[in-house]
């Protein structure tokens, strides 16, 4: 595992001693069973209590176990290998930054497993999220990785220490990436393209709105590729619609006719959209 960490209190770099992360300053950070490690501090915090994120976190499990986004991961996947091939990478640091439960992260890391020596950090301000990383982190048998509680507006991660960060949809200001990847490292950023998931929009709204395009500039990166990926997939249950609805915004403010008319439905066909931007730090 590359020696990146830093302790979010006094910023020196974390040692692992036994069953815990130790700073200089004897900061201490106690590596939970499952093997994740907790370095929000408490005014970094927010309150992860509620049942309705577990819910929202089993929906999102249950969806992308579906397969329904392996295309994309597929295509994330390929980005960052052409990443690694292309510059000869032998050991690479990737951060991926709001990791959610691990779809992504713990398959890439697999993949790029065989192609270098990676380590692996997933970063998630949500406990329920990252002990599912960590439950697939373990079934998978897969070592040179550590998911992390944290705050992305904080990262645990030492200045210009990353390779490579991946961001897919959060949104946020991005000064602290720009700090921990390294000079000439990359950042992968994933939005939604224009017309992602406008066949289920089709299915709650009368007047369906395309996402806007996002201003892709980014003060120290430079952007080097720009893509679009655009396919479309079918939903074959009720199941796989109602978790899908779960995952995006329209779940929190949509209207309720609409809902019920989406939720009626035995199958969708819709399209899902992203745009790949990789940027990289000057
Ligand atoms: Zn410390």
């Amino acid at each position: 595992m590359e020696k990146i960490l830093y302790c979010p209190l006094c910023h020196q770099g974390l040692e692992k001693v036994d069953n815990t992360y130790k700073c200089i300053n004897k900061h201490s950070y106690d590596i939970a069973k499952k093997g994740f490690v907790n370095l929000l501090l408490a005014n970094q915090h927010h309150s992860d209590k509620s049942g309705d994120e577990k819910i929202m976190i089993e929906a999102r499990t249950f969806f992308l176990d579906s397969g329904k986004y392996a295309s994309f991961r597929e295509k994330i996947l390929e980005v960052m290998k052409s990443v690694v091939e292309e510059n000869g990478y032998k050991t690479f640091s990737f951060v991926d930054a709001g990791c959610g439960e691990g779809y992504y992260t713990n398959y890439i890391h697999k993949e790029l497993s065989k192609i270098t020596n990676i380590s692996t950090f997933g970063v998630d301000l949500s406990k329920s999220a990252i002990n599912y990383c960590a439950i697939r982190q373990r079934q998978e048998h897969l070592e040179n990785e550590l998911f992390i509680i944290g705050n992305l507006m904080y990262l645990p991660f030492k200045d210009n220490s990353v390779d490579f960060l991946l961001n897919s949809f959060a949104k946020i200001d991005e000064t602290e990436f720009l700090r921990v990847v390294k000079k000439g490292g990359w950042y992968l950023r994933v939005l939604p393209g224009k017309t992602h998931l406008k066949g289920l929009k089709e299915a709650i709204y009368d007047n369906v709105r395309l996402n806007e395009e996002k201003e892709y500039a980014l003060e120290g990166f430079t952007l080097v590729n720009e893509e679009t990926f655009t396919t479309n997939i079918t939903l074959d249950n009720k199941e796989q619609i109602k978790s899908l609805f779960m995952m995006t915004p329209y779940f929190y403010k949509s209207p309720k006719n609409g809902v019920e008319h989406l939720l009626s439905l035995d199958n969708l066909d819709t399209e899902i959209s992203f745009n790949f931007l990789l940027y990289k730090k000057a």
